[in-house]
């Protein structure tokens, strides 16, 4: 439990048990030689090498994504990047930082015509596009303004909320930059190494008003490697569904664009489909976080209440058949 955070509504929509809400952080679409290098030289698997087909991009696996989701009925939420170009807008002295260059890996640029293409045509077909906030920009409020500025000229269209790059937070002071910038939700607070409930079941009000968090349960590189242990990658999900399940909880799960190449990464996509197979079977809303914003902030009660009392959290839960 957070000092800085409420605990509020936990999962949603009438006739649901909980909510499993799919996020996709748009890193790096294209793969670069840099990285394919870089990835062959600390992995001795070929694979980073023989996927850099020419004229293909292994990590563009935005029709792969659109195709499983459309096939299981569901829409998930994309949040793009706008990492600041260090030749254009970086001093040398930033250059001298290895944390900015790194960035720089597969970098692109937003407004490329094949982003701006595949933004709009998602969009037009019911997923939700969000903001992926730049490496530093969670702490330069001018810097994020700017790249959502940026997204909705795209877009053409104002967007909800969205994922700091690395989930990178300054806690309340991110919060705060995204909340004044009209943002009404994050999804930065969680673990790249630990899933689980840990930040609680519900989604969290900051400001005690209609800005939340939803805590992330899991990323998919957490998980045990699914071609490797496959069973215990199932099982791990098993039981946060049913702990999900059972606790009215917002689930949340992030599934990076390159985790689709199955050649790569073998298993991951499959075990994607698995946790959505295994949420609807459980009766979860399944969706994006923006399309489960305005349940949450329309529910007229707390679902699930979370207080600190010592060490002890009291916790209430009431299904979601009384939400708006
Ligand atoms: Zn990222």
């Amino acid at each position: 439990m957070h000092n800085d955070t409420t605990d509020t509504d936990g999962a949603t929509t009438d006739d649901h048990s909980f909510a499993l809400c799919l996020t996709h952080d748009v890193d790096r679409p294209y793969k670069s030689w840099p990285q394919a290098l870089y990835y062959a030289l600390t992995d001795p698997s070929p694979s980073h090498l023989l996927s850099m087909v020419p004229g293909q991009n292994p990590y563009w696996q935005f029709e792969t994504i659109m195709s499983i989701e459309k096939s299981l009925g569901v829409r998930s939420a994309f949040y793009f990047l706008n990492e600041p170009d260090l030749f254009l807008e970086k001093s040398l002295v930033a250059w001298a930082r290895s944390e900015n260059w790194i960035q720089q890996f597969g970098r692109y640029d937003i407004t490329d015509p094949e982003i701006v293409s595949i933004i709009s045509t998602l969009d037009a077909e019911g997923w939700e596009i969000g903001l992926h906030g730049s490496y530093q920009s969670y702490r330069d409020q001018y810097r994020l303004a700017y790249e959502k500025a940026v997204l909705e000229s795209i877009l053409s269209d104002t967007i909800l909320g969205g994922r700091q790059h690395y989930l990178n937070l300054d806690r309340s002071q991110t919060w705060r930059y995204h909340a004044e910038m009209g943002l009404r939700y994050d999804a930065s607070l969680g673990s790249s190494t630990d899933y689980g409930f840990t930040n609680g079941y519900g989604v969290k009000r900051p400001f005690n008003d209609e800005f939340v968090v939803f805590p992330l349960t899991v990323m998919e590189v957490a998980l045990p490697d699914p071609e490797t242990n496959t069973d215990d990658a199932r099982s791990v999900c098993e039981r946060l569904l049913k702990e999900a399940h059972e606790n009215g909880a917002v689930m949340t799960v992030l599934w990076h664009l390159r985790y689709f190449n199955e050649r790569e990464f073998p298993g991951y996509t499959d075990l994607y489909r698995f946790i959505i197979e295994r949420a609807r079977e459980l009766n979860a809303w399944i969706g994006p976080p923006g399309e489960l914003y305005p349940h949450l902030v329309n529910q007229s009660s707390g679902v699930r209440k979370e207080e600190a009392s010592g060490n002890k959290e009291i916790t209430e839960n009431k299904m979601m058949s009384d939400t708006a």
